[in-house]
């Protein structure tokens, strides 16, 4: 990731420890996502454990998550710099956005 914005020069890792709290949106986003493939694996599969239909969901839902960390990862820090930095339609003439001290 880079240090900061190639255009406005914003700053990105804002403060020590600032992306820590990605890991909270990483959460909520893979909650649900999961819920998401839950309701759709019910409407068209259907839950059950007589035939572990539910355990394939499970094992399937997993695997989707591992395979969509490397956006999710990208997405939750988009989301979570946007809760400190919005867009700015001067930026060409004001300062970027710092945390004070
Ligand atoms: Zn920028």
């Amino acid at each position: 990731m880079h240090e900061e914005c190639s255009v406005c020069k914003q700053k990105f890792d804002m403060e020590p420890g600032f992306w820590y709290g990605t890991g909270y949106v990483s959460y909520a986003l893979t909650v649900a996502i999961s819920v998401a493939t839950f309701v759709a694996w019910w409407v068209l599969i259907g839950v059950s454990f007589d035939d572990n239909r539910v355990f394939w969901w499970l094992g399937l839902n997993a695997v989707l998550l591992l395979i969509l960390q490397p956006w999710l990862m990208r997405l939750s820090r988009t989301i979570y710099l946007y809760f400190f930095v919005r867009y700015d339609e001067d930026y060409e003439t004001s300062e970027p956005q710092k945390f004070d001290y």
